[in-house]
C-alpha cells in the first residue's frame, strides 16, 4: 500500500463536516455498465453534513482553519453564481459566527435559484461584479477585501473553489479514508473542476489510482493540480503522470451533454443517487467512457468519489428542464 507523505506544514484545521463519510456499494449501477456487481463503490461526499454537503466542505476546514487562525472575521469568496463552493462557504462562516461575502460575476445571472437560494439563507453578502473574466473577478475579490479593512473588519480571502495546497489537505484526509474503506481500490474516478480535490487524492493514493475528469473549470487543469501536489509531497508529480480524461467538457462548463443526461439518469433510477449536471454528471459520464473503453475493467474495484452539487441542479435551467420531461406520466 501507497502511504501518504504529506510535507506542507499548516495550521489545524477546524472540524466543519462529519467523518469519514461512507462508502457503499452500486450493484446495479455496476450491473448496468457490465461490470461485477462487487467492482464499483461510492464514496459519499455528498454527505458531508455542513450546508448542503459536498467536497467543498474538507478544503474549507483547513482553508478556514488557517483563516481562523489568523484572526479573520470575514470570509470572502468567489465562484460562478452557482458555485457549490461559495454556499458552503457561507455555511462555514454561518457555523463559526463570523461574516460571508460572496462576490459573484453578474454576467453568470443573478435568477435566485439553485445555491443562491442557500446563500441568501446562510446570511451571505452577495456582491455582483462586472468582472468579464477569472483575473478581473479575482481583482473585485481583493478590492472587496480592501474596503473590508478599511471599515476595520479582518478578511480572509478564500481561494477560487476553495483550491490550494492548503485546502487540498482535505483530500489528503479523504484519500487516508478510501485507503482504509476499501484496501483494494485500483482507481478513483473524481470530478476535476478547480483541482485542489483531485490534487489531495493524488498525493494520498498516488497518480495511478485517480482518474480525474474535467469539467471545463479550467483552460489547462493539470499544470494546476501537479502544482497543488508539489506543495505535498516531497517528490513532485509531472503533469503526464496524472490521469485525466477530457471528453466530457462538451461545449462548455455550464453545457448538459447527452452523456451527462444518461449518466444523470442511469444513476438515479439504478441506485437512487443523485448526481448534478457540472461536475458529478460529467464524472459519472467519464467512468461509463473508461468502462465503454476498457480502461475501467471487471474484476477491479473502482471507487466513484460523489462530490454533491445537488443544489446546482435546481440553478441549472437544461438539468431542470431535462428531469421535467423524463416523468413518466401514468402506466
Ligand atoms: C467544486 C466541485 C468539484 C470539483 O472539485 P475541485 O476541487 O474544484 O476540482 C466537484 N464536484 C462538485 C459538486 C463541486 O462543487
Amino acid at each position: 500500500m501507497k502511504t501518504t507523505h504529506v510535507t506542507l506544514s499548516s495550521p489545524s484545521p477546524v472540524t466543519l463536516g462529519t467523518w469519514p463519510t461512507p462508502v457503499e456499494p452500486l450493484p446495479r449501477l455496476a450491473a448496468a455498465l457490465g461490470l461485477g456487481q462487487h467492482d464499483l463503490l461510492i464514496k459519499r461526499d455528498d454527505l458531508t453534513g455542513l450546508g448542503g454537503g459536498g467536497n467543498k466542505v474538507r478544503k474549507l476546514e483547513w482553508t478556514v482553519g488557517a483563516a481562523i487562525a489568523d484572526g479573520a472575521d470575514t470570509l470572502v469568496t468567489t465562484g460562478a453564481p452557482q458555485s457549490n463552493h461559495a454556499r458552503l462557504t457561507a455555511a462555514a462562516a454561518a457555523r463559526l459566527g463570523i461574516r460571508s461575502v460572496l462576490v459573484f460575476p453578474a454576467a453568470g445571472g443573478r435568477s435566485q435559484s439553485g445555491n443562491l437560494v442557500l446563500d441568501g439563507l446562510l446570511g451571505a453578502h452577495v456582491v455582483w461584479s462586472d468582472a468579464a473574466d477569472r483575473a478581473a473577478l479575482d481583482a473585485a475579490a481583493a478590492a472587496v477585501c480592501a474596503h473590508l479593512s478599511e471599515q476595520g473588519a479582518r478578511p480572509a480571502l478564500i481561494p477560487f473553489g476553495g483550491s490550494s495546497a492548503v485546502g487540498a489537505l482535505g483530500y489528503v484526509r479523504c484519500g487516508e479514508e478510501l485507503s482504509e474503506q476499501v484496501p483494494d481500490l485500483e482507481r478513483a474516478v473524481v470530478a476535476l473542476g478547480s483541482g485542489g480535490t483531485m490534487a489531495g487524492l493524488v498525493a494520498s493514493l498516488g497518480p495511478d489510482r485517480v482518474l480525474g475528469v474535467d469539467t471545463g473549470a479550467l483552460d489547462d487543469p493539470l499544470p494546476v493540480v501537479a502544482a497543488f501536489v508539489a506543495d505535498l509531497l516531497p517528490e513532485p508529480v509531472r503533469p503526464e503522470q496524472l490521469q485525466m480524461r477530457s471528453d466530457q467538457v462538451g461545449s462548455g462548463y455550464g453545457n448538459l451533454t447527452e452523456a451527462v443526461k444518461s449518466a444523470l439518469t442511469v444513476a438515479a433510477r439504478t441506485e437512487g443517487i443523485i448526481l448534478d449536471p457540472i461536475y458529478t454528471g460529467r464524472a459519472m459520464a467519464g467512468l461509463i467512457a473508461a468502462v465503454e473503453d476498457g480502461s475501467i475493467r471487471p474484476g477491479r474495484t473502482t471507487v466513484f468519489v460523489h462530490t454533491g452539487g445537488l443544489p446546482g441542479l435546481f440553478g441549472h435551467q437544461a438539468a431542470v428542464a431535462y428531469g421535467e420531461n423524463s416523468v413518466i406520466s401514468g402506466l
